[in-house]
């Protein structure tokens, strides 16, 4: 009977932390834990799968900046949790909204968002990027999802915000902003990095891209930083609002075909732009020390919820 467990989204959650996205009879060895693919590159064969690799026309490896067969089974095990058609993996999670945000926005353009948010991506937005003609604009009362609409301007090319608001753990309304969003042509983009996709899965309440550090519930362990992307797929990239994805999806569409790229443009120019040129990728060691964690995270996070609401009763009392 062959092995469907790597792709069979049917499958219970704490089964697919277990396998999604590997497949044991695929692997040269048949290895049934995830090998770790400790190499800058791979066999090119011939000079025509050689060009077929590096124009993306064909899935495989060229070289590890790339992809990875490691870092490609986390990327397709956190798509399959999070119910997305694709992920990127980056070296941490500030890596991963860094080169959203890069993906997102060009010279002159800005993303909406609110100040109760990670301490980085507060800077990155108030102190870097703003350097190269990015800029955040932010919202002053986190709850009004009005005030979001009030802040869109014609260069907003998303709204960002966190599952649970850092520090106040407000939980923003996510099916109004993503409503405000889409009025604009524009995405939801939410770092889930708190609740995981165990206790959250934002596409199921809006969300257009899922962004997370892995460094903290996903690895669990405090070994590890990592970060990742996920995109829900679908969303319509070429609607006039995104020249830069116009141009990618002219060069790159029949190499990639038509229906992948329509359902996942961001991930595809996300890693052959960003992960390929800018370099930030995730080491196929780190990649195994998240998929470790991976496995046990429903475990993990429901005692972090036993534990939590015994300090919420305490506190009560
Ligand atoms: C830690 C954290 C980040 C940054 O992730 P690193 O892996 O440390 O780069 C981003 N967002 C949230 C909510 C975080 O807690």
């Amino acid at each position: 009977m062959a092995f469907t467990a790597d792709r069979d989204q049917t499958l219970g959650f704490t089964t697919r932390q277990l396998h999604a996205g590997y497949n044991p009879d695929e692997d040269t060895y048949g290895s049934k834990a995830v090998p770790i693919y400790q190499s800058a590159c791979y066999s090119l064969k011939d000079i025509d799968n050689c060009i077929d690799v590096f124009k993306f026309a064909k899935e495989g490896q060229s070289y590890s900046r790339f992809e990875n067969p490691t870092n490609d089974v986390l990327e397709r095990r956190i798509a399959s949790l999070e119910g997305g058609a694709r992920a990127v993996s980056f070296g941490s999670g500030m890596a991963a909204i860094t080169n959203t945000i890069l993906n997102l926005c060009r010279a002159g353009d800005n993303i909406v968002l609110v100040k109760t948010i990670y301490g980085g991506t507060t800077s990155l937005l108030t102190g870097i990027l703003p350097q190269y003609g990015i800029t955040g604009k932010f919202v002053s009362n986190p709850d009004d999802p009005e005030a979001f609409r009030a802040q869109i301007d014609e260069h907003t090319k998303a709204l960002y915000v966190e599952c649970l608001g850092n520090p106040l753990i407000n939980v923003p309304d996510f099916e109004a902003l993503s409503a405000v969003a889409h009025d604009a042509g524009i995405p939801l983009v939410i770092d889930n990095t708190f609740a995981t996709p165990y206790l959250f899965r934002p596409f199921e309440h809006g969300a257009d891209i899922v962004v997370y550090s892995a460094t903290k519930y996903l690895c669990g362990h405090g070994t590890t930083i990592g970060g990742l992307v996920v995109e829900k797929g679908g969303f319509p990239w070429l609607n006039g609002k995104f020249p830069q994805f116009e141009a990618f999806n002219q060069k790159y569409r029949d190499w990639v075909g038509a229906e992948k790229m329509d359902r996942e443009m961001f991930s595809q120019r996300l890693r052959q732009v960003y992960l390929c040129d800018v370099g930030a990728n995730l080491s196929p060691v780190s990649a195994w020390l998240i998929l470790q964690g991976i496995e046990t995270l429903s475990l993990r996070m429901r005692e972090h919820c036993k534990n939590a609401q015994a300090v919420a009763e305490f506190l009560e009392q």
